[in-house]
């Protein structure tokens, strides 16, 4: 689609900003049972064999090789495999995953949900669908109960009047916050209406759910394990994605080229160590940064009911003050350093209070390790282009 757009609720918040919208972000809708099929017609081209209703069970490392325990899901039968690699794609549950990280393999989730649905009116106001736009962020009330709850409005294919929308919160795995899915599906059937208007004939087509994984890294090289001998993580069980968009698939499209020729440089190299292969991940320094901007879209529990919607209308209220292109860094996942000093310098003019609410949101550890990770990001992002320019 054409643009997109990001806007919160400002009707208690000192800070009014009008939606803020940006072109070429989170506007390419994909069509999943196509992508697969034409990733399994490939696939079958290949010597590779696909066997369905498998269910992982558990693997076991050894010198040679590694060998994967799997039931079949209809007989209950046990079968074992051996190879030289395992590559672990389970989601979000992975118990590898898990197990490789002593249980804590996140520590921030985005419990969502929503619907494929057709029949929303059309137009351009508010509350009716514009094929032509992507709502990335729209909030329409305060936080309560822990949780300030974020819409997403993405258009699919117009022919079919196929609309998605996404009800979630930012949310950390220890929070007060009630993270059930249930729970989550009833507000969104409830507020739904405040949020798009449907016309006589609505009706969903799927329903879409899911808790999104995130991990925010504290401490030096405190990063997470996506790999050990023999076993790669990769999507959500390495969940190494942006906390502030939570496009896991995102970045893994990024990422893809630069995963697949590492994997095959590894195969070719029979080289399997756990230092070789923890190379092969997703993880974009640039994304570190972001996540204690994403602790902002969470309310702490004894913060005022818009204190989010209040910070976030300074911050897109300082980045509309900016070039586009800093908006596009952020929503992309990219933000370069220089870029984020400017919104940070930016939004403190704007918003002066933002510096006592980030040690009040983060607490004095929380605000330090930020700021060390910005200041990480900065050196890396020196070296590189001192690195580039004397090549
Ligand atoms: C509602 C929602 C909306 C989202 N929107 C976006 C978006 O707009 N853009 C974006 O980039 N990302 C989005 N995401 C995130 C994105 O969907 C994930 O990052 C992506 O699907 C991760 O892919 P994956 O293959 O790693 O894991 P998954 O898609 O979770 O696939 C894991 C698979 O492993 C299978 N599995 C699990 N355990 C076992 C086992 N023991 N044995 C065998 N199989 C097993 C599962 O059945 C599943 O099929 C969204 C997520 C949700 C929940």
């Amino acid at each position: 689609y054409k643009t997109g757009f990001v806007k919160f609720f400002d009707g208690n918040s000192k800070i009014k900003t009008p939606p803020l919208f940006m072109d070429n972000v989170l506007d390419v809708a994909v069509e999943a049972d196509k992508l697969l099929e034409i990733a399994v017609k490939k696939l079958k081209k290949t010597e590779s064999q696909i066997i369905n209703n498998l269910r992982f069970i558990r693997a076991f490392v050894q010198k040679e090789k590694i060998s994967i325990e799997c039931e079949e899901v209809k007989s209950g039968r046990r079968k074992l495999f051996s190879a030289k690699l395992f590559v672990d794609a389970t989601g979000t549950n992975s118990p590898v995953s898990r197990r490789l990280n002593a249980g804590r393999s996140i520590t921030h989730v985005c419990p969502t949900v929503g619907t494929l649905a057709r029949g929303f009116k059309r137009g351009t106001a508010a509350k009716e669908v514009d094929f032509s736009v992507g709502e990335i962020l729209v909030s329409t009330e305060d936080a309560s109960d822990n949780r300030q709850l974020i819409w997403e409005g993405f258009p699919g294919n117009p022919s079919k009047d196929e609309y998605t929308t996404y009800l979630f919160f930012y949310d950390s795995v220890e929070s007060k916050a009630d993270k059930s899915l249930f729970r989550l599906f009833e507000d969104y059937f409830e507020k739904l209406p405040d949020y798009k208007s449907k016309n006589g004939a609505w009706r969903v087509v799927k329903p879409v759910f899911g808790y999104i994984p995130s991990v925010h890294h504290r401490g030096w090289n405190n990063l997470k394990k996506t790999a050990t001998d023999r076993i790669l993580l990769i999507g959500d069980a390495a969940g190494l994605s942006s906390p502030l968009t939570f496009c896991g698939f995102g970045s893994h499209v990024r990422n893809l080229r630069k995963l697949t020729d590492l994997t095959e440089y590894s195969l070719v190299e029979n080289d399997y160590t756990e230092r070789s292969l923890s190379k092969i991940n997703a993880y974009e320094p640039r994304v570190a940064q972001m996540s204690s901007l994403a602790e902002f879209m969470r309310p702490m529990p004894n913060s005022k009911s818009s204190v989010v919607n209040e910070t976030m209308n300074a911050v897109m209220k300082s980045l509309s003050c900016l070039d586009a292109e800093i908006s596009r860094e952020m929503f992309q996942d990219r933000i370069k350093f220089s870029s984020f000093k400017k919104v940070l310098l930016k939004t403190a003019r704007i918003h002066p209070k933002v510096f006592k609410l980030m040690i009040e949101h983060l607490g004095i550890k929380g605000a330090f390790w930020w700021i060390s990770n910005i200041a990480k990001a900065g050196l890396q992002e020196r070296n590189h282009l001192k690195n580039s320019s004397s090549r």
